[in-house]
């Protein structure tokens, strides 16, 4: 038993010391222009203290119920990013409180924030995810879908969602030049948004691409928003 106890508690100090480190390693790389999203899903919310003592306020979740118990258990000026999948009739319990939804990909999901963002009177904002990977499975919109979204009498009708830019999550490979071609996509469909819905919107900038494998190529290629989870509070 005591063996035990030791033991968890050694191995408690030296991954919070190497969340620190992490940190402060990968923030000094990044450029002023991008935000760092510490992806903290599956996390305990003593990692993401740590991160949070550094000076970390970005935090991304990828489930409903993990955001909403974190987010009551964590200091209130902390900026709940919801990266993951997200089903309508659970968006009432984020969008009292949630920074940014980056996982927006259909016009009734967006309708449902609208609905929830009015009811909490406050404004929520929104990426539009697109499907840049070759993987069926990952979700998202086509350049043709966010076009007919955006032009929709709906959309227009909307007071309580603004769209802030655009997410995408590229192939799960060791192809860096694939992941390039797919990044280069996803900011290409935000150069034609932006020229044709946002121009007059300085709202509209954020290009959230990267992730642990590969941020450093994200920010080459122009992301302002990476999402890093593992790189920092070790593997899931
Ligand atoms: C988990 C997750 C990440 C972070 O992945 P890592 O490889 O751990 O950095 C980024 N984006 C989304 C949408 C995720 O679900």
């Amino acid at each position: 038993m005591g063996r035990t106890k030791i033991k968890k508690w050694s191995h408690y100090l030296s991954n919070q010391r190497m969340i620190a480190e992490r940190l402060s390693e990968l923030l000094q790389k990044l450029p002023a222009s991008v935000t760092l999203v510490a992806v903290s899903k599956t996390k305990p919310v003593s990692a993401i203290l740590e991160a949070y003592d550094l000076g970390q306020r970005d935090f991304g979740e990828n489930k409903v119920q993990e955001l909403v118990d974190k987010y009551e258990q964590l200091p209130k000026d902390i900026r709940w990013h919801l990266i993951g999948h997200l089903q309508s009739n659970k968006v009432k319990y984020i969008a009292p409180f949630v920074h940014l939804i980056h996982s927006v990909d259909s016009l009734k999901l967006l309708k449902e924030i609208n609905k929830q963002g009015a009811k909490n009177h406050r404004t929520i904002d929104c990426l539009l995810q697109f499907h840049i990977a070759q993987e069926e499975t990952k979700f998202g919109l086509n350049l043709a879908e966010a076009i007919e979204l955006l032009e929709s009498e709906d959309f227009k009708s909307f007071n309580h969602v603004r769209i802030c830019g655009v997410m995408g999550m590229a192939s799960f490979t060791e192809d860096f030049e694939l992941i390039r071609t797919e990044f280069r996509t996803l900011k290409g469909n935000y150069s034609t948004l932006k020229e044709r819905f946002f121009n007059d919107s300085n709202y509209f900038k954020e290009l959230s691409f990267g992730m642990s494998s590969d941020y450093s190529l994200a920010i080459e290629e122009g992301s302002t928003m990476i999402r890093v989870g593992s790189t920092l509070f070790g593997e899931r």
